[in-house]
């Protein structure tokens, strides 16, 4: 259990379900790799808009799916392949959508998973990063007080601190938040993006500007 744990900040996490960011070079992969393996499959891929815009961050397989459909195109690989029935396809590390796509501010939809993005898998109380699984989403001022289910009054917490809280402001129940909770901007999206990306040279160039 605690090998799971670190410090948030020391290593930046790749939240969202995207473990395994830095994937073996020289490694092959069917398309229909079983999921469950963390392969070249997991790894993180930017998406770029038709304007070269950073606007997301996507699975390997998401973005091998959107070049098949023709939606985007590979604009960096890395070194290693992946076989459809056909044909080796280099695995894309950014990728870049065909027709532009209008992304308006603060689209974000409140969810447990964007919760959880935002947080960065981080438990808002003890600072402690986890599994997406071992997260449950704690409503700051209680349910039961009138709190509601926003982006202000919504954290990422672990099941131990959420007991530990349980029907009680954080300050009554001796915890203290990590920082404000806030809306997912496109500016917290870009630093997350930054976070994640920032091992992977090849996105240096559409992220840091
Ligand atoms: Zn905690």
């Amino acid at each position: 259990m605690d090998s799971h744990r670190h410090k948030a900040g020391l290593r930046p996490r790749p939240a969202i379900g995207l473990s395994g960011t830095s994937a073996d070079p020289a490694s092959t992969q069917p398309l229909n790799a079983p999921a469950s393996r963390p392969s070249v499959m997991q790894a993180p891929v930017l998406v770029l808009n038709a304007t070269f815009e950073p606007i997301n961050v996507t699975a390997v397989r998401r973005a091998l799916i959107l070049m098949l459909k023709g939606v985007a195109q590979a604009e960096e690989t890395n070194h290693s392949e992946v076989h459809s029935t056909s044909k080796a396809i280099q695995v894309p590390s950014v990728i870049r959508l065909l027709t532009y796509r209008h992304i308006p501010q603060q689209s974000r939809a409140l969810s447990r998973k964007n919760i959880l993005l935002r947080d960065r898998n981080t438990c808002q109380f003890c600072g402690f990063a986890f599994a997406a699984s071992e997260l449950t989403l704690d409503h700051v001022l209680p349910r039961s007080r009138g709190g509601r289910s926003s982006w202000e009054n919504l954290v990422a917490s672990c099941y131990q601190c959420n007991n530990r809280k349980g029907d009680r402001t954080p300050e009554e129940a001796g915890l203290k938040l990590q920082r404000r909770p806030r809306p997912f901007t496109l500016h917290t999206s870009r630093q997350l993006m930054r976070l994640i990306g920032h091992r992977d040279e090849k996105w240096r160039k559409y992220l840091f500007y």
